[in-house]
């Protein structure tokens, strides 16, 4: 078993070893916080995507898609308010020199404060067993009680502070929690300062003449700016949503989380258009979608949780996230706004046009309210791909390297080996590549023993594994071997693509629970 220290560091170096995901620009040393996906990564990434993009646009035929550029005009920044309020707050450490968020110092003091709670609780349970009831414990438990009251005060006192740009009232939070520097263990704290998080460029040759431009900070003013040019050529009728895959660049302050957290990274959103007065009905609905959405890929019910937003962002009316259990703990993953009509109404102001419905049904013209879902694809790849990756001991005594990625996500479907490289066997072996080739990615491998070929495929998370042998060529059938059970079984050569169909149908597993 990997411990769930060393979980992060060999996620990163299995992730790097086996060609998923490399440092930018590594050869220079690297650029922080920004990172390559290698050739086994871009297929888990592209299969993520279609995954998002199937499941929301393809099975909706009330949602459209689209692909907006990344460079924008500068208005679209002031009137969505990035301008003015896309900022984190930072303090530095006088004598390590880190720079940290404010803000995410005083939540990881709550949460440490709750896991403590959570010990007690834990350590309670264990004492009374069957008798224990958890409900009475920890309302009246003392210690569970100013564990949970710490954390619940520090995070009301951030929002507050945070609510009123109160930036000292931040520090002196920090100072006074006694939060110390992870690398100095020092209090030394500098003042809290306000960071713009976007990336300035400029567009044009004469600096005269140029104008500034910012690198997009999120996918969602694509859409927003687009709304009447979508709906009146898409004909859609509210309630109906616009979805986009695309790149967004933040100039994070603290980047130490792998591709978690990262300067350049890829949203998949989706813009729910609906009534107004109808928005908080939908945000519910879309909370229950997304959570389903996430629980078809396997992974088990206790790896999520919602946590509704302590401080609202300037747009929003309702928000959640979703947080994955992450190796370095519980961490968002997706993020589920109730926007308002503050991004529609902004643009219409700034630009003088209008971006409203007229509804046939109520005959009102209006300004549409929008629930947006929001998942970081980088994050999605590290939640599937760090939940996969375990080290299994075997019956042998031996220990083995998987990755039990969701068949339908893996970057190899199928790998093909023949038993030995003659008497005809690779080239039965290279007959069922060029089959399955049109409908899947497949591996051919000839080297080593059988065996180290197996290891191989589970390290990268190939589901199927084929051997053709000598039995092949009179019986035409191969042995297929699953990565997770290891279990091995004889078919035919021709129902192989049965047993792939079944196994990577997208209808069984969107609508597995
Ligand atoms: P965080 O609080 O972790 O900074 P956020 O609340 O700012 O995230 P949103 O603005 O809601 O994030 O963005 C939507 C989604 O985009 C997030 O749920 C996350 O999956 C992804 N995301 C945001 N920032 C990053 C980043 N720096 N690197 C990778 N993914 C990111």
């Amino acid at each position: 078993m990997i411990d769930t220290e060393n979980k992060f560091k060999a996620v990163v170096s299995h992730a790097k070893e086996y060609g998923f995901v490399f440092a930018s620009s590594e050869i220079y040393d690297g650029l922080g916080a920004v990172y390559d996906y290698g050739p086994n990564g871009v297929e888990l990434k592209k299969n993520i995507k279609a995954y998002w993009w199937k499941s929301m646009v393809q099975l909706h035929q009330n949602i459209v898609g689209l692909d907006a550029a990344i460079l924008m005009h500068p208005k679209t920044w002031k009137a969505s308010g990035h301008i003015d309020a896309f900022n984190d707050p930072l303090i530095d450490n006088k004598d390590s020199k880190k720079r940290y968020r404010a803000d995410v110092l005083v939540e990881e003091y709550a949460e440490k404060r709750r896991q403590k709670a959570q010990k007690e609780i834990d350590k309670a349970k264990k004492r009374y067993g069957a008798a224990f009831n958890e409900q009475e414990f920890v309302t009246t438990n003392k210690r569970v009680l100013r564990y949970y009251q710490e954390a619940d005060t520090a995070i009301q006192r951030l929002t507050s502070a945070l609510e009123s740009d109160d930036l000292k009232g931040v520090k002196d939070l920090i100072v006074e929690l006694g939060i110390k520097c992870s690398v100095s263990g020092s209090a030394n704290w500098t003042d809290v300062k306000q960071f713009n998080l976007m990336f300035k460029t400029q567009l044009g040759a004469d600096a005269e003449t140029a104008m500034d431009l910012y690198l997009r900070p999120e996918t969602a003013q694509g859409i927003f700016v687009n709304f009447s040019n979508v709906q009146n050529t898409s004909r859609m009728k509210i309630p109906f949503g616009i979805a986009q895959i695309g790149k967004a660049f933040r100039n994070e302050i603290v980047a130490r989380q792998f591709v978690f957290r990262q300067r350049e990274f890829e949203q998949m959103e989706m813009q729910f258009f609906v009534r107004p007065g109808e928005e908080l009905k939908w945000f519910e609905y879309w909370k229950k979608e997304r959570e389903s959405w996430h629980r078809s890929l396997g992974f088990k019910t206790e790896d999520y949780r919602f946590h509704p937003h302590d401080k609202l962002a300037h747009y929003a009316n309702a928000a959640t996230d979703i947080e994955f259990n992450f190796p370095f703990g519980f961490k968002e993953l997706e993020g589920i706004h109730s926007r308002t009509d503050f991004d529609l109404s902004a643009h219409e102001r700034l630009s003088g046009k209008k971006l409203q419905f007229f509804d046939p049904e109520t005959k009102e013209r209006y300004t549409p309210y929008v629930i947006e879902t929001s998942v970081g694809m980088d994050r999605m790849f590290l939640a599937v791909f760090s939940k996969a990756l375990e080290e299994e001991q075997l019956d042998d005594g031996k220990t083995r390297t998987v990755l039990k990625l969701p068949a339908i996500l893996a970057p190899t479907k199928i790998a093909v080996f023949p038993l030995v490289k003659r008497d005809g066997l690779p080239e039965i072996a290279q007959e069922i590549v060029e089959d399955l080739k049109w409908d899947y990615q497949v591996l051919y491998d000839d080297k080593d023993t059988v065996g180290r070929r197996y290891r191989r495929q589970d390290a990268v998370g190939t589901p199927f594994c084929v051997t053709v042998d000598y039995e092949s060529k009179t019986e035409e059938s191969v042995t297929v071997r699953y990565r997770d059970s290891m279990e091995q079984k004889r078919i035919k050569i021709a129902e192989l693509k049965t047993l792939l169909h079944q196994e990577l149908d997208f209808r069984n597993w969107v609508e597995r629970k």
